[in-house]
Order: C-alpha cells, then sequence, then structure tokens
C-alpha cells in the first residue's frame, strides 16, 4: 500500500541517534520539498534503511558525519542518499560491491565485524520494488548510496 517515506527516514533517524552521539558523529536528515508516496513494504524499506546507514555509521571514523537525503528526482522517482565522511572504497572494489559476501580488504572488515551480505541485501530488495541502488565513493573521503523507488502516481 502506499507510503509515505518521511515517517520511515524519521524512525531510521531515532534508531540510529544514540549509535551516532556515542561515535560522535552528526547523524541528519534532509527532505526537500514534499515526497511523492511510494509502494513499499515498510519492513523491507526499513531493512534497507538500516543495512545502508549502518555501513554509513560503522565505516567513519569519530567526529566524522552522516547524512540523509530525501528528494523527487529529475526523473520523478523518490531519491534517498545516505552519505559519509568515512574510510571510503577503492575504485577497484566499486564494481563488486553489491556481490554477496564481498568485501574491501579482509583485514579492515574482520575487524569491523559482519558478512558482507548488507548491501547484497539493500540491493535486492530495491529491485523487487523496482528501483535502482548506485553506490559512488572516493577512497579515504567517503561514500554515497543513493537508491531510488517509483512514485505511487508511476506504477
Ligand atoms: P554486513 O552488512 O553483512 O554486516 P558488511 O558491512 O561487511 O557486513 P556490506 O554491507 O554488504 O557488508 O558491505 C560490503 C563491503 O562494502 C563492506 O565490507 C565494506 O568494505 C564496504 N562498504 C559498505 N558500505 C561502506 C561505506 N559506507 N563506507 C566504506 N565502505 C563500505
Ligand atoms: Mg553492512
Amino acid at each position: 500500500k502506499p507510503l509515505a517515506l518521511t515517517e520511515i527516514l524519521e524512525e531510521t533517524m531515532d534508531r540510529f541517534r544514540f549509535q551516532c552521539q556515542q561515535k560522535q558523529i552528526s547523524f541528519t536528515l534532509f527532505i526537500h520539498g514534499s515526497l511523492p508516496r511510494v509502494y513499499a513494504d515498510p519492513d523491507k524499506l526499513m531493512q534497507v534503511l538500516d543495512n545502508l546507514v549502518s555501513n554509513a555509521i560503522k565505516y567513519t571514523p569519530e567526529g566524522g558525519s552522516v547524512a540523509i537525503v530525501a528528494k523527487r528526482n529529475s526523473d520523478g522517482m523518490v531519491e534517498v542518499g545516505i552519505a559519509d565522511t568515512g574510510i571510503g572504497i577503492p575504485k577497484q572494489d566499486l564494481g563488486r560491491i553489491f556481490e554477496r559476501f564481498y568485501r574491501v580488504d579482509k583485514a579492515r572488515s574482520r575487524s569491523l565485524g559482519g558478512t558482507g551480505l548488507g548491501l547484497a541485501i539493500a540491493q535486492e530488495i530495491v529491485h523487487a520494488h523496482e528501483g535502482t541502488i548506485a553506490i559512488d565513493s572516493i577512497y579515504q573521503k567517503g561514500t554515497v548510496v543513493t537508491f531510488t523507488l517509483p512514485p505511487v502516481s508511476r506504477r
């Protein structure tokens, strides 16, 4: 059924606020304009956001920042970006990052824990909703993961 994304985004902020405070990471939500509603399973969408925001926090050192930005993009899709100022991903790994179990630099990843499934699951859910997901990163500067969902009117 049609879903207002704003509520899900605010719930996501509530879920991770404490963890960000603990790590002294600034955590912000920007919503540009009014967002069209989307057809999405709220639990699945929450899982996408949890995976992406937990990555952003996990791979960002103390004192950094994580921001969620949501808007209606020029194609009319609802677009959500999760941007961080973290350790980034080397260019040569970017092409494989959505693969199951793929993790950058086994040593660095092992010390932080995880299995390498978060992005694969996020991609699977977004694709099941007829959306797109992409990652862009600059090594040692930061990462942004952007996903889109079709608005209710377009389906
Ligand atoms: P899991 O999510 O299963 O706990 P994970 O975080 O290692 O484990 P993914 O979420 O699939 O797995 O991410 C895959 C790899 O991509 C990570 O191991 C990490 O190397 C890299 N990565 C993902 N998000 C970021 C990010 N925001 N900044 C830097 N590297 C990232
Ligand atoms: Mg992860």
